[in-house]
């Protein structure tokens, strides 16, 4: 419960916005109980408004909020109800983008998060490794190697890291590293609009950064934890030496 829509004009008074926080929170649970079911459906909202024993005002209020939290959503009609629904992982991604903007998080600053994320990605998806990693880590350099040839120096190293971070298995640590690659990626772009966009430098920089990456693959798929570990902290410091000195 993060007390969303707090500052609303809601017809209802402070007590029921509490209440309705409350029941939302206690459908929230519920619906985690039942193990997240996509696409099943709760109750209708009678059946519903019984259950939880609220007026319905507090009830479309709390549902408001469900919504809003991406848990469940109101469908109407017959066979209606509420139904369970997924978080889409892009608008929990741009919320979060915004939130470290507003934040004035600096590129430093990302690049701190990024080295404890990433290194902590890379021996654990050293650890689950498969034939079938091995091809998307191998299939990731590719793309990016097609990608600095066709002249894209922006955006094109995402990708790489994106794998590796999936391979890890661990959706905390995926949704952070594209979280900050894209952050990372909207201050460069916001840097060439201002200052111009850089040419040769800047493939050389891609090139380099695309070897940093072979060489950080290679370490992988041998299974070397403590060498793969070490190429990422010294890619990582590499393309953050790059910055202009922020404070
Ligand atoms: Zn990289």
């Amino acid at each position: 419960m993060t007390g969303d829509g707090k500052s609303d004009a809601a017809p209802a008074g402070r007590g029921s916005q509490r209440l309705a926080e409350t029941v939302a929170e206690l459908i929230e649970k519920d619906i985690v109980k039942e193990g997240w079911r996509t696409g099943s459906v709760l109750g209708s909202e009678r059946e519903l408004i019984e259950r939880y024993g609220v007026s319905r005002a507090v009830f479309r209020e709390a549902v408001r909020l469900i919504e809003h939290h991406q848990m469940a959503r109101m469908r109407r009609g017959p066979g209606g109800g509420l139904v369970v629904t997924e978080p889409d992982p892009g608008i929990v991604r741009d919320a979060a983008r915004v939130y470290l903007r507003h934040a004035a998080v600096n590129r430093r600053q990302l690049f701190e998060a990024r080295m404890a994320l990433e290194l902590a990605g890379v021996t654990t998806a050293i650890e689950k490794l498969t034939e079938s990693g091995i091809a998307r880590l191998t299939d990731a350099l590719e793309t990016e190697r097609e990608l600095i040839e066709r002249g894209v120096t922006l955006g094109h190293a995402r990708h790489l890291h994106r794998v590796i971070a999936e391979l890890a298995g661990n959706p905390a640590i995926t949704l952070f590293v594209e979280v900050l690659a894209q952050l990372d990626q909207d201050m460069v772009q916001d840097e060439w609009e201002t200052d111009g966009r850089p040419d040769e430098g800047n493939r050389e920089a891609a090139v380099e950064s695309h070897q940093a990456h072979q060489a950080m693959v290679a370490a992988i798929v041998a299974g070397d934890a403590p060498l793969a570990q070490h190429r990422m902290r010294r890619h990582l410091q590499a393309v953050a030496e790059l910055l202009k000195n922020e404070s």
